[in-house]
């Protein structure tokens, strides 16, 4: 392949035609799917981001798409980002240990449970007051219907 070129270019031409070629990919990194992509979200502009390996980490979707006119080149290492959310485990392990915690949480839903007795109670009421209605109005346009057969028998 190499001595196919050799009448148009110079080997030294060749080279260095490859070497740009190598450097060019080398430099260009591509979106990658990584674990946190579109799981972690842009605070400035509420896009997803995206893994870059030149980063190590996540740069938000937008600037990467669109550039500077987008968002800005901030971004967060995928390292800081796992011990974020490891720390946040963590919390939230010992959340649900504390009894207090647990406690409170059990009382927040008794109410809730107790509210939403409360409502139903109140559609039951509605829907027996509708069926109350409607069967007044059946014996109403009952008794309608016999008054006019009578007037007609009358007649
Ligand atoms: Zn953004």
């Amino acid at each position: 392949m190499k001595d196919a070129h050799e009448g148009i270019i110079s080997h030294h031409q060749f080279d260095f035609v490859q070497k740009m070629i190598k450097n060019r990919k080398r430099n260009f990194t591509k979106f990658k799917k990584h674990l946190f992509t579109n799981v972690v979200y842009c605070n400035d502009c509420g896009s997803g981001m995206w893994y870059r390996q030149n980063r190590v980490g996540y740069i938000c979707g937008s600037y990467a798409r669109h550039g500077n006119i987008a968002c800005t080149n901030h971004a967060i290492s995928e390292k800081e980002l796992a011990q974020v959310i490891l720390n946040d485990i963590d919390w939230m392990y010992n959340k649900i240990s504390d009894k207090k915690f647990l406690s409170d949480v059990k009382a927040l839903e008794k109410k809730r449970v107790h509210l939403n007795q409360k409502e139903l109670n109140l559609i039951d009421d509605e829907i027996n007051s509708i069926k109350v209605k409607k069967r007044r109005y059946i014996e109403i346009n009952g008794f309608t219907c016999e008054v006019q057969n009578h007037k007609t028998q009358v007649k």
